[in-house]
């Protein structure tokens, strides 16, 4: 069975430094093209190929990302 993913992230706490972008496997982190109120383009995602591998969650500095192992309810 595919491995299915999905993250959470916390908007206002994002700074939109990328890093998470520059680990995921998938390609599936982009960024906003609106800001969050302290004015960062904060990470999104832009498709559905998300397996959890954590990569993302665990690599920002500010831990604003969870990863979940499990299909988006
Ligand atoms: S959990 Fe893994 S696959 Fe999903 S967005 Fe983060 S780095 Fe990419
Ligand atoms: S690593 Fe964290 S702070 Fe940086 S863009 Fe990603 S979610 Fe935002």
């Amino acid at each position: 069975m595919e491995i299915k993913g999905y993250i959470e992230v916390d908007i206002q706490k994002c700074k939109g430094c990328q890093l998470c972008a520059t680990v995921c496997p998938k390609a599936v982190i982009g960024y906003s093209d609106k800001t969050n109120d302290k004015g960062y383009y904060y990470a999104i995602m832009v498709n559905e190929d998300c397996i959890g591998c954590g990569n993302c969650a665990i690599v920002c500095p500010d831990s604003v990302i969870t990863a979940y192992r499990a299909a988006k309810k």
